[in-house]
């Protein structure tokens, strides 16, 4: 069987660790099980991957929606699930879109609209109203709104797959993919958040156990110079030095005789030099 965006292969991670950590950033390292997938990549492609939802979120949800998550619900292109199988895994909850203020408006009383109604009219209001909300605050803030499953799964977006360029090389770690994750995490409105792929990599994926749907997304023209003598400077900083891992990794495997100039940037060298000592010693 072949795998890709259409029908990503079910990886598991076997490994996570955290490459650093304090009160305002966490950048994770996750290796990312593709043995049998038949899954080829070179330095520069990237790793797209299919979160699920927060199941706490998923329930806390049905209840504002007063449902039980066994009703049945379609999905365009995607075919019928139950509602807590399509929260869980096709729809994005965590963060609210413009899509769903059109059906919400039309189902309040002609008082209760202007406010919304306003903010479609004006694009960066809306845009810092969404930003920090998600369903579960709208309906809060809206409670004479009635939902059923399937007119609340028709009202909001699909989840999308999230990249991440690969931080390995295939040849130094076969049927591996190696990643460099920055954990999005934030609060808003008394509520602890977090992004939706990067909360599912660091909060509800254990290790050799919970399927990630992986694909490989290859690139149109990062690559590597195939000759094998010219130098290269690579300028990644953060977690944009992930692709640079995989390229340092391929250079020394080819052998050739290039220099490589890497220029890396974080916050403090003590505790967010990522790969400090893989670096350090190349
Ligand atoms: C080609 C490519 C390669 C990439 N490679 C990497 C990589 O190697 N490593 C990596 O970590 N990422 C990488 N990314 C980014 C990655 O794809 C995701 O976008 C990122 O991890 C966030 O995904 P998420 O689902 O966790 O967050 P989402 O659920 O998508 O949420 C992110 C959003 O949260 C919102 N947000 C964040 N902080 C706050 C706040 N304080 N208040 C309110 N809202 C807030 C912002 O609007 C932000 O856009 C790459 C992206 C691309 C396109």
């Amino acid at each position: 069987m072949e795998y890709g965006r259409k029908n990503p292969f079910p990886a598991t991670i076997k490994e996570a660790y955290c490459l650093a950590r304090d009160n305002v950033k966490e950048t994770n390292h996750y290796i990312v099980d593709i043995a049998n997938s038949g899954l080829e990549y070179k330095p520069g492609d990237s790793l797209g991957l299919f979160p699920h939802n927060d199941p706490g979120l998923v329930d806390e949800l049905l209840q504002k929606l007063s449902a039980s998550g066994e009703e049945g619900v379609e999905l365009k292109r995607k075919g019928e699930f139950t509602f807590r199988e399509a929260l869980m895994e096709h729809l994005t909850i965590h963060r609210a879109n413009r899509k769903f203020l059109k059906p919400l408006i039309a189902k309040l009383p002609a008082n209760d609209r202007k406010e919304l109604e306003r903010l479609l009219s004006d694009r960066t209001a809306l845009d810092q109203y969404l930003n920090v909300r998600d369903y579960i605050d709208i309906l809060g803030e809206y409670p004479t709104a009635k939902f059923t499953p399937q007119e609340f799964a028709d009202s909001v977006g699909g989840i999308t797959p999230r990249l991440y360029s690969i931080a390995s090389a295939p040849g130094t770690h076969p049927d591996e993919v190696h990643l460099t994750v920055a954990v999005v995490r934030y609060n808003s409105f008394e509520r602890d958040r977090a992004g939706l792929a990067t909360g599912f990599l660091a909060d509800r994926v254990t290790v050799d156990e919970t399927h990630v749907p992986v694909f490989i997304q290859p690139t149109r023209g990062f690559v590597i110079p195939e000759d094998g003598s010219r130098d290269i400077i690579m300028v990644g900083p953060g977690t944009g030095i992930a692709p640079f891992r995989a390229f340092l990794e391929q250079r020394e495997m080819d052998g050739g005789k290039g220099r490589n100039w890497l220029i890396f940037g974080e916050w403090f060298e003590k505790t967010t030099f990522f790969y400090e000592d893989e670096f350090r010693a190349w």
